[in-house]
Parts: structure tokens; sequence; C-alpha cells
């Protein structure tokens, strides 16, 4: 037994999935904010099919995961035995990839250049299947990190949608590590409403309380419901 699965046998998923979920309800109370339904994102990344596994038995059917050739080598099996499971592309997105991407998730909310754009709109076309779709934005404007720069994500939403057809439906963001995230996802909120966009992907283990009060309806979280991830 390596020492991840050591740790990761202690890790109750399913226990954890219900405390974020009451720590949510807290959070919007506390905020004056109404309650409402956030989905969860439960970040399956790097972790083996037997981790994710009680998720799935205590009801969970919502995942993410970064790879996608990793993601096709864990999720038919499970697919295979869980109905109705619905699997976000969390990760950067390579255009020799889209069709892989299109033909296996759910969602893809990586949608970060006009390449990408045009790729997976092609592979839509061809595979006459429809992902719901989202926008990365770059939200601190860092170089290390991948997405469209806030001041350009308006045009960017307009080209996807009037050049290539795609019907973008929402927002995600990763903020910088170093910052308090709430001026980031207020202003990643601002942008959706500003395009009409409904789904807002905003906020991690770190930070999800934050991400729901400031108006999150998908909160990506890893560590917080799996444990540690395997190295
Ligand atoms: C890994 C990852 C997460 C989850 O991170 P945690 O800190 O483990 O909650 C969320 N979003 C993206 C894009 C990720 O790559």
């Amino acid at each position: 037994m390596s020492s991840n699965e050591a740790i990761n046998g202690s890790v109750n998923p399913a226990e954890n999935l219900a405390k974020i979920k009451e720590k949510i309800s807290e959070a919007l109370k506390e905020a004056g904010k109404p309650d409402r339904s956030v989905e969860i994102v439960a970040v399956s990344k790097k972790h083996s099919v037997q981790t994710i596994e009680p998720a799935l038995r205590a009801g969970h059917r919502i995942f993410g995961e970064n790879r996608v050739q990793e993601a096709m080598a864990k999720w038919p099996e499970l697919r295979a035995r869980f109905s109705d499971i619905t699997l976000h592309l969390i990760g950067p997105l390579q255009s020799n990839k889209a069709s892989d991407a299109v033909a296996f998730f759910d969602v893809i909310e990586t949608i970060d250049r006009r390449k990408i754009a045009k790729a997976i709109a092609n592979e839509i076309d061809r595979q006459g299947k429809q992902p719901r779709l989202l926008v990365q934005v770059n939200i601190g404007e860092e170089p290390q990190k991948s997405g469209i720069p806030p001041k350009e994500t308006d045009a960017f939403i307009k080209s996807c949608r009037d050049e290539f057809n795609l019907p973008i439906e929402g927002l995600m963001c990763i903020p910088p590590a170093s910052d308090p995230p709430a001026p980031y996802f207020a202003l990643l909120k601002k942008l959706c409403d500003d395009n009409g966009l409904n789904m807002v992907s905003m906020g991690m283990t770190q930070d999800y309380v934050i991400g729901a009060q400031l108006g999150a309806t998908h909160l990506r979280i890893g560590s917080g419901v799996f444990g540690p991830r395997p190295t």
C-alpha cells in the first residue's frame, strides 16, 4: 500500500460532501443571501476508481477531471456501473484532443483560445453531440495561466457565438494563489452577468465558501472531497 492509499483509506468522500454542503448553506445565510443549490464538481484527477467509488455510492454524480486521457482510462467502468454521471473537463485542452473531449465529457469548462473554440465547434458538428461549454478566464492576468484576459472576454464570447456557433453558457476561473480571491470572483460574476451567462464556475477547496457567497453555480472541489492527491 502506498502512503497515499493509506491517507485516502481514512478519507470519507460522502461525509466530506455532506459537510461541504452544510458549509455552503451556512455561508449563504451569513452573507444574507437566499439559500440556493450550488453544484459541487468533485475533482477526482489523479485519484483511483477505488477512491472515487464511495462518492458515487453515496449518490454524488458530478465530477471533474483535468486530463482527457486519464478520464478516458478511469471513467468507462464507473459509467457502466452508475447512471447519470456528469463529467466536467477542467484542464487545458489541446486541439488534437478536441474529438475525445467532445465525445467523452458532458461539460467542457476550458475553452481558452480561438483555435480550441474552432476545433470544438468542428467536433460538435461532426459528432452531433453538444457538451455544455464554458470559457476559461485568466482572471488575474497571470502569464503562467491559460484563459482569456478579462478585457477580451466579451469579444471572445461574441466570436464563439457568431463565428463558431458555440452556445457558451458560462465562465470559469482560477484566481491568483497569492491574493484574496473575492475581487476576482466578483469580476467573473460580473462578466457572466454582462454576457447573460448562468454557469459560474469558481471556488476550490481553499476558497469555495467565498465563491458560493459571490454567486458561483459550480464549485470545483478536489482535496476537500477526496483528501490529498497522489503525487
Ligand atoms: C485540481 C483542480 C481543482 C481542485 O483543486 P482542490 O484545491 O483540490 O480543490 C479545481 N479546479 C481546477 C481547474 C483544478 O485543476
